[in-house]
């Protein structure tokens, strides 16, 4: 008998249902040779949510997402939301999906496929080879932390305030998640901070030092923010798996981003300590490419493929839908984001539909 899995699908904004779409299309021509059966959830999220209920994270959507064994989401957010005051965002939904369904801790791997060394900005002999992953802590940090908001000081004048902070528990927490993931890889942490300024990374640095000793496979060293941002792009293979916190993670896994060529090829992981994980690409919604068929949607069908290995513990189905990536790319099929010469030129569709003719080969 079929296994059955119940996905909670977040298409979003702007790209959003294009690239849903072909993932979506993926999973399901992928079910039948694993013998496995996607039951699609959808629901609302972010901009579209707004203007349907009036809020970016309706209570039906995180009741659906609780309810599944996993929650796929494209992207939430364009400049027609942006004049809301914060609480209506679609940025303050996705914050919110993140906190509900307690995913703390952000896994996102930058590899680079060999047919795309050349569609970096970097040299193909600093990018050849590259494959590393961001562990970025997710529901802490300034992101989260109290007091925040723009004041009145006594004098009248405006002043705007955010507050980093982390607990002990959330930094050992993230930490072990950072230390079992290079465990399942190349045996190297490198944990990120800014602890030559800042106490909070100061008590980030002293919990992850005090965590090794429970590793002792695994050799942690540690960066300063600034110098981290430095060497990925100057030697980015130094790295294997990379912790830090939610701000600086979100800075450096941007930056490892376009080590790979393009955002459009970068998938993501959260997870909690228990319940669905949220599978999404590191991209944002794109709203210059919207509705144009011009959207990569591999960052999504990654992200899917993401969702079958660490979410539903379907490794073989996660490499079947790797594999046909690669053999797509390897026949020279490329969005536009990733074209080079010689290449041939496909739409989001097109790109959707080669990868189900690979898969059913
Ligand atoms: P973005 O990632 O949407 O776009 C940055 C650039 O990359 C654009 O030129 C875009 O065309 C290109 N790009 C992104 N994804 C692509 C894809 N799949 N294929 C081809 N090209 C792609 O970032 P942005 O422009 O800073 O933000 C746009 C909106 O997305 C904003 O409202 C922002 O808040 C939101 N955003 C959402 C998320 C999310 O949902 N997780 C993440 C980042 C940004």
């Amino acid at each position: 008998m079929a296994t059955t899995y119940r996905i909670a699908v977040l298409a979003g904004d702007g790209i959003g249902p294009e690239i849903t779409a072909v993932a979506l299309d993926v999973l399901q021509a992928i079910a039948p040779r694993f013998d496995l059966e996607f039951d699609f959830l959808p629901a609302l999220v972010g901009g579209s949510a707004i203007d349907a209920v009036g809020e970016p994270l309706p209570a039906a959507t995180l009741t659906t997402c609780r309810q599944s064994d996993a929650v796929l989401l494209a992207a939430i957010g364009g400049t027609q939301w942006d004049t809301l005051p914060r609480h209506l965002r679609p940025e303050t939904g996705l914050l919110a999906l993140r906190a509900g369904l307690g995913l703390f801790a952000n896994l996102r791997p930058a590899k680079i496929f060999p047919q795309l060394v050349h569609a970096s900005s970097l040299k193909p002999e600093v990018i050849a080879g590259v494959d590393l992953m961001v562990v970025r802590e997710l529901t802490g940090g300034i992101y989260f932390g109290q007091p925040r908001g723009i004041f009145t000081t006594e004098t009248g004048e405006q002043r705007g305030v955010n507050t980093m902070a982390y607990t002990a528990s959330e930094i050992d927490r993230i930490g072990r998640v950072a230390f079992e993931t290079a465990r399942q890889r190349r045996r190297q942490l490198c944990s990120v901070d800014k602890a030559n300024v800042l106490e909070v990374s100061q008590l980030w640095r002293d919990r992850l030092s005090a965590l090794s000793t429970e590793y002792p496979d695994v050799e942690l060293t540690h960066l300063y923010v600034d110098n981290a941002a430095m060497q990925l792009v100057r030697a980015p293979k130094q790295f294997d798996t990379i912790v830090t916190s939610n701000l600086f993670g979100d800075i450096l896994s941007d930056i490892a981003a376009m080590l790979t060529g393009s955002i459009g090829m970068l998938p993501s992981a959260s997870l909690g300590e228990s319940g669905p994980g949220l599978f999404e690409p590191v991209h944002g919604s794109a709203p210059d490419i919207a509705g144009q068929d011009k959207a990569n949607p591999l960052a999504m069908v990654l992200s899917a493929a993401m969702m079958l290995r660490y979410g539903l513990n379907q490794p073989a189905a996660a490499q079947a839908i790797e594999e046909a990536i690669t053999a797509v790319l390897d026949q020279g099929y490329r969005t536009a984001d990733l074209m080079a010469e010689g290449c041939k030129l496909v739409g989001c569709r097109e790109m959707g539909d080669l990868l189900i003719r690979q898969l059913s080969q």
